[in-house]
């Protein structure tokens, strides 16, 4: 029953109408008329959303004493029920490219702002889940990720290219370098660079792989105490798939606005749990994993901009390269199978692959003058 309503709990408008797209399409073929899909079409879009609507209206009426973290709103109700009880201990859980997916805690929904949550984050103080998850971080090896790096070289040089102003002969400072996939491809244009990376591991691979490249061994609570940060500013700071993994993204977000200049851009990219493809994958949906604590709305996104100091500039899709055989794993991990796929097949399945599924986002947001 949860999530039948919690399907449609997340309906938009948009999704709606693609929902009862296919359904239309259906019934126009089986009585041959162009006319039925169009009526059948706005009906089931028009009932579907009202149902929606109705179950939105007494989320809204409805106090559980669960106050959202994001909005303060004490309406927040359970989304989806956790699918593994407690925190893993497998660091591989934390990696980027893990293959975790459908394991998650609790997850907790806000109908006044519409983003979700891991039930770890709504309780405030459940510091150790956050301790653990720093912990984790900070020893995870990822060689699944870097098997993938080429990859990952050509969705950065393509937003790098396609965002030039951005970062061409601009100082430019990365959240979460990883392992360089972004370093890599901004150090051909930009006038410097600099890296805060958690992972001792992902440090020590871009400082071998990148000459002279900046990067500090930090998480976004410490940085600011490194030494190459005094009174240093930045022209545009990135952090590419890391603000969903923040136990407090407004406070992180403050906190860089403080070392950026005046004319300057923060660019973060994120998972957006009210695209249609998110909704038509429920409970399923890949990115729902423990190492993700945050789910922006679209609404979500830009009210942790405004509470930090920024103003949205632009928001936007962009399209990701994938190895083919790393993309088989991601579906086959998702479908509940984790395989190892025979060495030939995956030196067989490099070439690229690219995707553009809608669920994530890049979101430009520039200093607010006061
Ligand atoms: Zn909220």
């Amino acid at each position: 029953m949860i999530y039948v309503l919690s399907y449609f709990r997340r309906l938009t408008v948009k999704s709606s109408l693609y929902f009862s797209f296919f359904p239309a399409v259906i019934i126009s073929i089986l009585s041959y008329s162009f006319f039925n899909f169009i009526a059948f079409w706005s009906i089931l879009t028009l009932i579907q959303y009202s149902i929606s609507s109705l179950i939105n209206y007494f989320d809204l009426k409805k106090e559980t004493g669960l106050s959202c973290v994001l909005c303060g709103f004490g309406h927040c109700s359970l989304l989806y029920p956790a699918r593994k009880k407690k925190l893993d201990s497998n660091r591989g859980s934390f990696a980027c490219s893990s293959f975790d997916h459908g394991q998650y805690p609790d997850i907790y929904y806000c109908p006044n702002c519409k983003n979700g949550f891991l039930k770890n984050i709504l309780d405030q103080n459940d510091e150790k889940f956050v301790e653990d998850g720093i912990q984790l971080y900070h020893e995870v090896e990822d060689h699944e990720y870097i098997k993938n790096l080429d990859a990952r070289y050509i969705t950065n040089r393509n937003i790098i290219n396609d965002h030039l102003d951005y970062f061409k002969d601009k100082s430019v400072l990365e959240i979460g370098s990883y392992y360089g996939a972004f370093a890599n491809e901004v150090v051909k244009v930009c006038s410097d660079y600099t890296g805060v990376e958690p992972s001792r591991h992902g440090c020590e691979y871009v400082k071998k792989k990148i000459e002279n490249v900046n990067i500090v061994n930090a998480t976004i609570d410490s940085f600011e105490n490194d030494p190459s940060f005094t009174d240093k500013k930045f022209d545009t700071i990135v952090l590419w798939d890391v603000i969903e993994h923040i136990p407090s993204p407004v406070l992180a977000l403050k906190t860089l606005n403080k070392f950026l200049n005046k004319d300057g851009v923060v660019i973060f990219s994120t998972i957006n749990i009210e695209s249609t493809f998110s909704i038509a994958m429920g409970p399923m949906w890949p990115w729902f994993m423990d190492m993700h604590y945050y789910y922006f709305s679209d609404r979500g996104y830009v009210d942790i901009l405004h509470r930090s100091g920024f103003v949205l500039k632009d928001h936007l899709h962009y399209p990701y390269y994938v190895q083919f055989s790393y993309f088989i794993k991601k579906v086959l991990s998702i479908l509940g199978l984790k395989v190892n796929l025979p060495k030939f097949f995956e030196e067989s399945l490099k070439y690229h692959l690219k995707l553009r599924l809608g669920d994530t986002v890049m979101i430009i947001g520039k200093k607010a003058t006061i």
